[in-house]
């Protein structure tokens, strides 16, 4: 491993024979090889980076150096999708059957019975101190809003927010079903409100019920009317019947909606037939929406047999058209999803994971193409936080660094140990015990 201790705190320093993604790095022209990959030297001051310029052509008379012998660098990592208030609470109350019915049932129950202010702010602490461990540095996250939680938890977030704000720009999504607007009663003006004052984005989980269209006409008129952006949970299952991808589509061009939309999942797009999915791909086109894909949680709940069932193999992959939508165009993203809850009994919010696992699941690599901007500048643009998620002449030294020379070395061992500069200084990796939550969850593992 390349050995930092010659840095010392330095404010100063060179980084030399480092292997970047061209496609990441603004202000600097490069030419890349096959891969994408170009050699570089990064000279950073302070918390910036003040010289990035082809390996061997900056001065190395620096005050500290460090030769990364091709070890590669990336950008810290965006998360654009997340369930930071879900996150963790798995020892407690376990998906029984694995399905998508059986994860609303717990986390409905767990809910009800435990998210206090105090247990929602520690499990979200817990998930950020490992993401920020691992080398995010952007994340949204969605927050279950159905009265009375909307209550206890967009005040937790915000104040979260606060004290993450020096380490991880952090957003809340509001989430609900739909058809809680069906009841009429002023709760789509109240969490838009709610939303308004956290500098969040407006929510929910769409289904193909009777008034689709006219609570999707109400939202973009509540987002639009306070500056908000968009984000829906969509189509999450297998049924090719669910399509209600294509009538936000509508909505959006319907309402010429100016902000951003963002949807999520959008599962059963890749059970329906090409002529279908690929119309419906057109209008998504059409109308700027921005597509998250969830490879991770989506091949967990997705193909399990219903409950009753003995288990059987599951024979799809369960995440959406993830090339075609982005040969149109459409900006696609992965990211993590849940952590450890009845939606997802694993995962930790690290991004190399994320990265690593929707390349294998969704074939990312021949060519690895552009791919990795899906974690990364991506999502930083959709989040509005262009400087982010890319390595910038004159930007935050904000960077990963890696011993593996190029992305697939990086996937071979995504567990490998990684170096996280933060402002230019190395941050503290050690991640979070489990044992630190045995006493908030009730019982040991
Ligand atoms: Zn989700």
């Amino acid at each position: 491993m390349t050995d930092f201790a010659g840095l010392n705190g330095a404010e100063s320093f060179l980084l030399t024979n480092a292997t970047v993604p061209v496609v990441l790095v603004e202000g600097t022209r490069l030419s890349a090889d096959t891969y994408g990959l170009a050699r570089v030297d990064i000279r950073v001051e302070g918390a910036s980076i003040m010289e990035i310029a082809p390996a061997g052509t900056l001065d190395r008379a620096a005050p500290a150096t460090v030769d990364l012998n091709a070890g590669m660098v990336l950008p810290t990592f965006v998360d654009c999708h997340t369930h930071l208030d879900k996150g963790h609470i798995w020892p407690r109350r376990a998906n029984p059957d694995g399905t998508f019915q059986g994860a609303l049932q717990a986390v409905s129950q767990d809910r009800v019975a435990n998210w206090s202010a105090e247990d929602v702010r520690a499990r979200m602490d817990f998930s950020l101190r490992c993401a920020y461990a691992y080398g995010t540095s952007l994340i949204r996250t969605h927050i279950d809003s159905l009265p009375p939680q909307d209550a206890i938890s967009w005040p937790v977030l915000r104040e979260v927010m606060s004290d993450w704000s020096d380490r991880i720009s952090l957003h809340g999504a509001s989430l609900f079903g739909i058809d809680r607007l069906d009841a009429d009663d002023g709760f789509l003006e109240t969490i838009a409100d709610r939303v308004e004052a956290a500098n969040g984005v407006l929510g929910a989980v769409t289904y193909m019920i009777p008034r689709l269209d006219e609570h999707l006409d109400a939202m973009m008129r509540a987002a639009e009317s306070r500056g908000l952006d968009l984000d829906f949970h969509v189509d999450e299952t297998s049924d090719p019947e669910a399509k209600t991808l294509v009538r936000i589509a509508q909505a959006a061009l319907r309402n010429r909606f100016s902000g951003r939309i963002l949807c999520g999942h959008c599962c059963s797009l890749a059970c329906q037939d090409d002529a279908e999915a690929d119309r419906t791909m057109d209008l998504v086109a059409k109308a700027g929406i921005a597509i998250v894909s969830l490879p991770m949680c989506n091949m967990y709940l997705q193909g399990r047999r219903n409950p009753g069932q003995a288990p059987g193999t599951p024979r799809w992959r369960g995440i959406t058209l993830v090339h075609e939508l982005k040969r149109r165009g459409v900006s696609v993203m992965v990211a993590s999803d849940n952590t450890r809850d009845p939606f997802y009994a694993y995962g930790d919010l690290d991004m190399v994971e994320v990265f690593t696992s929707a390349t294998r699941i969704a074939h990312l690599d021949h060519p690895a193409s552009d791919w990795i901007r899906a974690v990364t500048a991506t999502p930083a643009d959709i989040l509005r936080h262009p400087e982010q998620g890319r390595i910038r002449l004159g930007g935050g030294a904000d960077f990963i660094t890696f011993a593996g020379r190029n992305l697939f070395e990086i996937m071979a061992r995504p567990s490998a140990p990684r170096t996280v500069f933060r402002n230019g200084k190395r941050i503290d990796t050690a991640l979070p015990d489990y044992r630190e939550l045995d006493a908030l969850l009730g019982e040991a593992p």
